[in-house]
């Protein structure tokens, strides 16, 4: 290559990466020869499919790489527009030669990308994407007929005992380019603004950045890890790795996770307890290779035999669902808990959706937006797949005639009610903090009042759940 080619700048197009450890972008692009200018950008889509807390969230996740970068000299480019045109626009500003960036799943974000390295091409450009985001690329990863899984176990069965390739270390030296080009300012995209009262709330509940993100998986591996499969199911127990939030944006990457839960298990007394870690994260890489293989997962039943099923649209039941006020105490409180920390534990998070989308006969669409809206840890595939899962319209999914018992969950996984004393307020004594934030962090609109009565429950669960099996057997008859 000409000494004139190497001087030339690599952009690398960051996105939910926001890391420097174990980023094969970095590697990429600093294999040009020349420096490299590092660039995020608000585009339409980003706006599109980023709800409220992960568009607050991913704010502080870009100050906080931009703080990184900066302490070696480097730092992050931000631009707001079309993707395409910012790329083209800082190529004619830097003369660069290569823009890399890391491969998303989901159909729109492909269909972008896909036009964009057509464009970027034809015009002489280096453009190529990495993996930075999963352990095993979708298209890897095939049942033996050679077509994707369906089915949970057999995909695990599949990946278990793969190679999977060491982290990469971080990038050595960040020359900068010879001219910096403009940035936008962090604080005038206003990432926080949909937040209205509950960015500083939920901010005290996050961690935020790849130095968090390693403490949360050093404290995890720690202590919680030798007991996971046991304390995972129980809410108020601190038992789980909590690296949900940091996946979303990545300021982790699933293959230093996945090292980490794999020498865990070689060393352990327990093995099983790791072994049941890594199969959790193999959760992640399931629905991806699901969205990947299957886009529709995003948007429309799997199982198009569901489209006849008579789910309500959004409702008032639905409002009061997303409030925190159904009256069953355990799935307020993991609405509140959602509310205020951007998170929700998964045993939870299945209740939840079951009541919605069974006890309500809500579609499990209202319930993905919300989910959507509120959580800091919103995954376009884990979302998808865990309300089809529950709902039972997706692959593998629970059957339908599974409907949780509230009551029954709250006597098995919060039997001390710990759990919901942290989250509920109404008709207690001395409400703990957090159930008392809850309230400083809901729109006024909402006119609660944590002095007030604990809601009434809304609808008998014995009644909700006959009605729920009712639908569906008509729906099965009329097949
Ligand atoms: P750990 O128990 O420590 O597990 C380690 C990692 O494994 C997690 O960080 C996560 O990446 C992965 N993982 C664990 N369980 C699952 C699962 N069931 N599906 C996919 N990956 C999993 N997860 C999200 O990251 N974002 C979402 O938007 C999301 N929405 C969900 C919606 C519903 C209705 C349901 C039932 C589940 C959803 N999940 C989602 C999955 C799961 O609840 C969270 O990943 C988990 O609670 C994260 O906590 P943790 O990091 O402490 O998990």
């Amino acid at each position: 290559m000409p000494d004139t080619l190497q001087q030339q700048p690599s952009l690398l197009w960051l996105r939910r990466d926001l890391r420097l450890d174990d980023h094969p972008g970095w590697a990429a692009a600093l294999a040009g020869g020349g420096p490299v200018v590092p660039v995020f950008i608000r585009d339409p889509l980003f706006d599109e499919m980023t709800g409220a807390a992960a568009r607050w969230r991913m704010g502080e996740a870009i100050a906080a790489l931009d703080r990184q970068l900066r302490a070696r000299g480097s730092r992050l480019i931000l631009r707001q527009g079309d993707a395409l045109g910012v790329l083209r626009d800082l190529i004619a500003e830097t003369g660069a030669g290569a823009v890399i960036w890391s491969r998303a799943y989901d159909a729109r974000q492909i269909a972008r990308d896909t036009q964009i390295r057509a464009s970027l091409t034809g015009q002489g450009v280096n453009a190529a994407s990495v993996n930075a985001h999963l352990l095993f690329e979708p298209w890897t990863v095939a049942t033996r007929a050679g077509g994707p899984f369906r089915v949970y176990s057999p995909f695990w069965r599949g990946v278990r005992e793969r190679e999977v390739a060491p982290p990469l270390p971080p990038p050595g030296d960040l020359a900068p380019p010879a001219v910096w080009p403009r940035s936008d300012d962090l604080g005038d995209w206003a990432l926080g603004r949909a937040m209205n009262r509950g960015g500083a709330i939920v901010m005290r509940h996050a961690g935020i950045g790849e130095a968090a993100a390693r403490s949360r998986l050093s404290a995890f591996l720690g202590g919680p890890i030798e007991r996971y499969r046991g304390d995972r199911d129980f809410p108020a127990r601190a038992a789980t790795s909590g690296l949900s939030e940091n996946l979303a944006y990545g300021e982790i990457s699933p293959r230093v996770i996945w090292h980490a839960g794999r020498d865990a298990m070689i060393s352990a007394e327990k093995p099983g307890q790791a072994e049941h870690f890594l199969k959790e994260l193999v959760w992640r890489e399931f629905a991806y290779h699901l969205l990947y293989h299957f886009p529709q997962i995003e948007t429309h039943n799997w199982r198009s035999d569901w489209d006849s099923f008579p789910w309500r649209e959004d409702n008032g039941d639905a409002r009061l669902w997303r409030q925190g006020r159904t009256g069953v105490a355990l799935v307020d409180a993991a609405m509140r808990e959602m509310y205020v920390t951007g998170r929700m534990h998964n045993r939870l998070r299945m209740l939840a959706a079951s009541f919605l989308t069974k006890h309500l006969m809500t579609h499990w669409r209202v319930g993905q937006g919300w989910f959507a809206e509120c959580l800091t840890d919103w995954d376009v595939a884990a979302n998808a797949m865990g309300w089809q899962w529950v709902a039972g319209s997706g692959p593998d999914a629970a059957p339908y005639f599974r409907v949780f018992n509230p009551d029954l969950q709250a006597e098995k996984f919060d039997a001390d009610g710990a759990y919901r004393a942290r989250w509920l307020a109404e008709g207690r004594g001395d409400p703990h903090p957090d159930a008392l934030s809850y309230f400083d962090a809901v729109p006024r609109a909402w006119a609660l009042d944590a002095a007030g009565p604990a809601p009434e429950p809304m609808i008998s669960l014995a009644q909700g759940r006959a009605r729920a099996l009712e639908a569906y057997s008509a729906r099965v008859a009329a097949e």
